[in-house]
């Protein structure tokens, strides 16, 4: 049921903070102004608020950009739906097929059975020959029904692995950034429960927690957009340092978790450092004009699994690390045995 002031009460709100900030009143505007007004998503809250917040121009790209990230995931949600759809008519289709078939079996035999029953019974040739005759026109009725029943059948597993390639493809979707297209947080979150299960049966899992440095100085420079530019870089320096069954995911805004399988805590540092100094060498340029931004630099915490250790214990520490890197100057790595870890507790103590 629609409560109609309520939703009235968005329209309203989503039109004013259009106005207010200048955007174009397409249909395209308006579903993204209006999910925010409703307040019902907190990712859409969130990524607008900050946005609306910081007085960032709704450009054309930013808000194509906007409407990318944030309503991608209730078009899965949609696209989900409708493939459900889909899958229970085809379903629905071929049950309907499979019951006039079995009835259609169940005809013939008895059409046998009956048959039996005459030939048992004294019979001039001229009534066994009619008898004959109805059995071979009823089996080859039978016969056409089950090649035609094979075929719609045939086509029916068709349609069935085109469904299951939609399936897989919105799934992937579901599972991506669409800012960075590296894995999203769900990923990430299922990839956690995986390593913990690892880790739980004795393998090296460790997880690396980064974030940029003095990103928001980044976005005030250089615009919001040119900060999305950075965020796609960075996921690529993450992506081209992990394999296999490693993870690299954007956690949120401007942080990103890569968990590294089959990986000791030495190694792990390694790895960190190595994707530090790849971001790092980046030489950063403007698209649009050419003009030379610099550098951007990321710092990095390095935790590895206990054995029994929830997911959010070892994101915990990292986080703890990835503040100490913070605290000790940024652009480096720190991992959970490091000593200026153990000089962070003593002084918060
Ligand atoms: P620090 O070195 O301590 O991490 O400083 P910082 O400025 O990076 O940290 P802070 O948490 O103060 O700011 C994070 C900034 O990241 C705020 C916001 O403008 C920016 N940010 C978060 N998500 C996005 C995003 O999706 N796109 C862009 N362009 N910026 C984002
Ligand atoms: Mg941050
Ligand atoms: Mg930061």
């Amino acid at each position: 049921m629609f409560n109609q002031d309520r939703e009235q009460a968005f329209a309203k709100t989503a039109l004013a903070l259009m106005g207010g900030a200048g955007v174009v009143a397409t249909p395209e505007n308006f579903e993204l102004f209006y999910a925010y007004a409703s307040g019902e998503n907190p990712a859409i809250a969130q990524v607008m608020g900050a946005v609306i917040n910081a007085k960032t121009p709704f450009t054309p790209e930013l808000l194509s950009d906007l409407r990318l990230r944030c309503l991608s995931g209730a078009r899965a949600a949609v696209a989900m739906e409708s493939l459900g759809g889909d899958m229970s008519s085809l379903i629905n289709d071929v049950l309907g097929k499979l019951e006039s078939s079995a009835r259609e079996t169940a005809d013939y035999k008895h059409t046998l059975s009956a048959a039996t029953g005459e030939l048992d019974s004294d019979r001039n040739p001229a009534d066994v020959r009619k008898l004959v005759e109805g059995l071979i026109a009823a089996t080859r009725a039978m016969e056409q029904r089950t090649k035609a029943l094979e075929g719609e059948l045939q086509a029916s597993s068709q349609q069935v692995c085109d469904l299951r390639g939609k399936l897989d493809d919105v799934r992937k979707e579901s599972m991506t950034d669409p800012l960075t297209h590296i894995a999203n947080r769900k990923a990430f979150d299922e990839a956690m429960e995986a390593g913990r299960k690892a880790a739980d049966a004795g393998d090296d899992v460790c997880l690396l927690m980064c974030d940029i440095d003095h990103f928001k100085k980044f976005n005030d420079s250089w615009g919001h957009q040119t900060g999305d530019q950075v965020l796609r870089l960075v996921a690529s320096c993450m992506a081209e340092n992990v394999k296999g069954r490693d993870t690299a995911a954007r956690y949120g805004g401007e942080e990103f978790a890569v968990l590294l399988r089959g990986t000791t805590l030495q190694s792990a540092t390694m790895v960190a450092d190595q994707i530090r100094s790849t971001v790092e060498t980046k030489k950063l340029v403007k698209k649009s004009t050419g003009d030379v931004l610099g550098t951007i630099t990321i710092s990095i915490g390095v935790a590895k699994f206990a054995p029994g250790e929830t997911a959010e214990a070892v994101i915990r520490r990292a986080d703890a690390c990835l503040y100490g890197a913070k605290h000790s100057g940024r652009n480096m790595v720190i991992n959970q045995d490091d000593a200026r870890i153990a000089a962070l507790e003593t002084s918060a103590a």
